[in-house]
């Protein structure tokens, strides 16, 4: 092997060793023996003293030697690498090697500086970038469709509904391309998963895709996996008449002319919008006073019973006061030193507001119901169904979701 090494101090080949001149006066048996003891993690001075090593404690690491047995080219470059001992480490009890270009500054670890590791870096970075960008592309294009309708009567109520509110919300920014919804005065739908429902229907429906002009920080990338952060990202509405159908939503609207599909989609479309409006307040009460806001299967379960014969507003009034009961049920369980489980406290929210309707019910109370809360503001989904659809207004509020809707009326109206 020819090693043209340029360190300074180099002076003896021993065996395998190459020695500088403060190890010079050993043999390589004498090496081998004192890097194992090194390594054992011998005190340094004395072991110094036992041979004769005239070199500081603090030093010795820059005097081991270079073992000749291994080699290896510089990838930069080409030139022969040289393996040297390195310092211990406390925690490892073996042998440490650093490998050095003979011809450059390059050092095969991690930590390396040079100039070439740099550009590998750059080069790495940029090709990480590519593939995050081509996936984001390719994950933009898996709904892309150019989707033509002869009237708005095609598309179900649920996403006539929702696109009208997309459209409403968003900035247009071009012909078929609108803007974040977090820009939005007011917000889409409840702050909750029904709104990315809605919007993840529209896009399996090919009716709706994420502009591919997004920016790359509105992606959430995990192993392989790509989450749009629903709120942020820029959108295309896939309808090549885009005008024309939303125009005919409006005009549908206005006349009072729900098509026969629309009405059978009636309560169950405002049964969704009642729930998620009802679990986004559920959520706010819990959070507001510290407590866990999940809403779960059982929560959910227990919201739509009381939306059976209750409108959104009186369910607010259950939840409110189901809300300061729990509050109160873990400071008095903590102010008598009892125990307050994790499951405890949302069972007995569900409890408290099953309990507080069912009470109601059967002493024929009717609960007069709360009002919006100021941090909940309306939706552009309650808007766009009730005030310009079913021209109900606040009553969607205030009335259950399958309270009468006076067709006729609506329709004599605007005729
Ligand atoms: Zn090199
Ligand atoms: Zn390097």
């Amino acid at each position: 092997m020819c090693l043209s090494i340029t360190v300074a101090g180099l002076i003896t080949t021993m065996g395998k060793y190459l020695l500088n001149e403060k190890l010079a006066h050993f043999s390589e048996a004498q090496v081998d023996t004192f890097l194992s003891r090194y390594y054992q993690g011998e005190k340094c001075t004395p072991l110094l003293a036992i041979f004769a090593i005239d070199v500081h404690a603090n030093a010795v690491s820059q005097w081991l030697p270079i073992d000749t047995t291994e080699s290896a080219v510089c990838p930069n470059c080409g030139s022969s690498m040289f393996i040297k001992y390195a310092k211990r480490k406390s925690s490892i009890k073996r042998y440490q090697k650093v490998m050095h270009c003979n011809g450059c500054e390059h050092v095969p670890t991690k930590f390396c500086h040079c100039a070439y590791c740099r550009q590998k870096c750059m080069d790495e970075r940029t090709a990480q970038k590519l593939q995050v960008s081509n996936a984001i592309s390719a994950y933009c294009r898996l709904n892309l469709a150019s989707v033509y309708m002869e009237s708005a009567t095609e598309l179900s109520l649920k996403h006539a509904v929702a696109l009208l509110a997309l459209v409403r919300c968003c900035d247009r920014l071009a012909d078929s391309t609108f803007g974040a919804l977090v820009h939005a005065t007011m917000p889409f739908a409840p702050n909750n998963d029904w709104g990315v429902n809605l919007l993840r229907s529209l896009m399996n429906a090919k009716l709706l895709s994420i502009s591919e002009g997004t920016s790359e920080k509105h992606f959430i990338i995990e192993s392989q996996h790509i989450e749009p952060r629903y709120g942020y990202v820029n959108w295309e509405i896939q309808l090549e008449n885009i005008d024309a159908i939303i125009l005919d939503i409006e005009n549908l609207c206005r006349a009072g002319n729900i098509p026969s599909n629309w009405q059978r989609d009636l309560p169950k479309l405002r049964q969704e919008l009642a729930l998620a409006e009802c679990k986004e307040l559920y959520t706010f009460c819990l959070d507001e006073r510290g407590l866990p806001s999940e809403v779960g299967a059982k929560a959910e379960a227990m919201l739509l019973d009381i939306l059976v014969d209750h409108s959104v507003a009186q369910c607010y009034q259950a939840i409110r006061y189901a809300a300061m009961r729990t509050l109160d049920f873990k400071t008095v369980q903590r102010k008598n030193n009892l125990p307050v489980q994790h499951y405890q406290l949302p069972s007995y929210m569900v409890n408290t507001c099953q309990n507080y309707v069912d009470r109601a019910r059967l002493e024929g109370l009717n609960n007069k119901g709360f009002s919006r809360n100021a941090h909940i503001p309306r939706s552009m989904m309650s808007v766009v169904l009730y005030d310009t659809l079913l021209k109900m207004g606040e009553r969607g509020f205030t009335e259950p979701y399958h309270s009468a809707v006076n067709y006729t009326t609506v329709k004599r109206l605007y005729d």
